[in-house]
């Protein structure tokens, strides 16, 4: 490290800039950022700058640099476009160990001025020692589009927090532990989103010991590529102690829980014993109760097929506290990965997401003359294991044999294959390809524009690998 990062405060202290063009203009804009005095010294100013002098934020001195100038001086600049000039700057800042920088000029320069993302009182600086400034620049626009606009706040509360934190709760540890709950929690939360926030609450929550109290994540996990978790997921497994997992919740995205997180894999596989749902909405809460950070991972969306409705109930009947992630479901991820639009102004308007699992003949509640209409998209969740049933009942109901469809085996992952036929022959296809389950099962006419829209598994798509071969 050639450069050591330091943050300076300037509050009422001399600062000089010599040069009255835009590029010192530049600087003197940052400096202003905080309250140093700024003194600027040239024989003429940009209008900027004249502005500046004129309301009393900068104090000219116009005339050529002399190294009178440095008298008092805590920091400074040399901006001119004379390098003579400069160089006679930085020499005298130099001799009085008075830190100089010379802009765009890493050799004349003591100190050199980093790329800042600014979210006051948090700022963060990014520097690469002179030697690749556009680098350091892209650095800064990322954190700039990745950092929360609000942080300042939230570093300005917990600044307004810290006196009262400190005299309340004794043990280091359990401070930082209220610290890491505080920045996880709903609070932050809060004010990250704008929402106004009772300081005085907050110190009421604390005084009967609520911080500790644990709380579950209902997360929707995506159907297997990790690339659909949301944010908000992501920061939910990174957050949690615990973390309860479905089967067709895939490695992948496991892989991104925090290391040291416990892992509680709930899913039913077939052979071993079984967790029945009364079992783990006991575990939810028991563990919530411990003062847990409960994720509760689902595969696809939590709410569309996948009990997390009842999972909340007995939260909300055991007063503990929750959250809900949505999650891409298996329809949207599998038709995307598919190149199957679910509606299409010329084959489909309207969407139904439908349950597969159907009981015997007769025996369901499925409204199947509905099912069977034409100029609709059905999708059936969990639907492989009566697939032939399935088909024969919307033919059985008014629906043509020659009615198109597919199934979706392993959606969205590396492993994803498609099936596509009709009503009359996809059971069969299906089964000679030996599918597996997860499969999800599409009828409609939009399941023919696979065949031009399919773009997924390079390998497997003619299309794409032609692409290659050209490019
Ligand atoms: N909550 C989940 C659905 C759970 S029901 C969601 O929103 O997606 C389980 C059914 O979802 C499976 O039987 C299968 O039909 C479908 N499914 C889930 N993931 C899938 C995947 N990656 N590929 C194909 N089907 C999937």
């Amino acid at each position: 490290m050639d450069y050591f990062p330091i943050f300076l405060r300037l509050a009422g202290e001399p600062v000089l800039v010599v040069g009255g063009g835009e590029v010192a203009a530049r600087k003197i804009d940052l400096l202003l950022r905080t309250s140093a005095k700024v003194r600027v010294v040239a024989p003429e100013l940009v209008a900027g700058l004249a502005e500046r002098v004129a309301t009393g934020e900068i104090e000219h001195v116009a005339a050529e640099f002399t190294p009178e100038h440095l008298d008092g001086v805590r920091l400074a600049i040399a901006a001119t476009d004379k390098r003579a000039i400069n160089a006679w700057v930085a020499h005298q800042a130099e001799r009085r160990n008075i830190p100089v920088n010379v802009v765009d000029d890493r050799e004349l320069s003591r100190f050199i001025v980093p790329a800042i993302v600014d979210r006051s009182p948090v700022v963060v600086a990014v520097g690469s020692s002179g030697d690749a400034p556009v680098l350091t620049r892209r650095l800064r626009e990322r954190l700039e589009s990745f950092l929360p606009q609000r942080l300042g706040a939230l570093a300005q509360l917990a600044g307004k927090l810290r006196p009262t934190i400190k005299a309340r709760i004794e043990s280091p540890a359990r401070r930082r532990k209220f610290w890491e709950n505080f920045f996880d929690g709903t609070v932050a939360a809060d004010v990250l989103a704008g929402r106004s926030v009772d300081v005085t609450d907050i110190a009421s929550t604390l005084r009967t010991g609520e911080q500790d109290a644990g709380e579950v994540v209902l997360v929707g996990a995506g159907p297997g590529d990790p690339g659909l978790l949301t944010l908000r997921a992501l920061r939910a497994l990174q957050n949690a102690d615990v973390i309860l997992y479905d089967r067709l919740v895939s490695a992948e995205v496991l892989d991104l829980a925090r290391r040291d997180a416990e892992r509680i894999n709930v899913g039913k596989t077939a052979g071993s014993a079984q967790i029945s749902q009364d079992e783990i909405n006991a575990l939810l809460v028991q563990l919530a109760q411990q003062g847990k950070r409960v994720c509760r991972l689902k595969g696809g969306d939590p709410f569309i097929f996948g009990r997390g409705g009842e999972e909340l109930e007995a939260l909300a009947a055991a007063g503990v506290r929750f959250e809900v992630v949505p999650g891409v479901t298996a329809a949207a991820g599998c038709a995307a990965y598919a190149g199957i639009p679910l509606t299409h102004r010329d084959h489909a308007q309207s969407l139904v997401f439908v349950t597969g699992h159907v009981k015997a003949e007769g025996d369901d509640a499925l409204d199947w003359d509905q099912l069977a209409r034409p100029a609709q998209t059905v999708v059936f969740y969990m639907g492989l294991g009566s697939l032939e049933q399935i088909l024969r009942r919307l033919c059985e109901h008014g629906a043509p044999e020659s009615r198109a469809a597919a199934v979706v085996e392993q959606g969205t992952r590396a492993t994803q294959r498609v099936v596509t036929g009709t009503l009359a022959d996809l059971a069969r296809k299906a089964n000679a390809e030996g599918v597996q389950s997860p499969a999800l099962l599409i009828v409609g006419e939009v399941t023919r524009l696979h065949e031009t829209l399919r773009w997924f598994n390079a390998a497997a798509n003619p299309i794409s690998k032609q692409v290659r071969l050209t490019a």
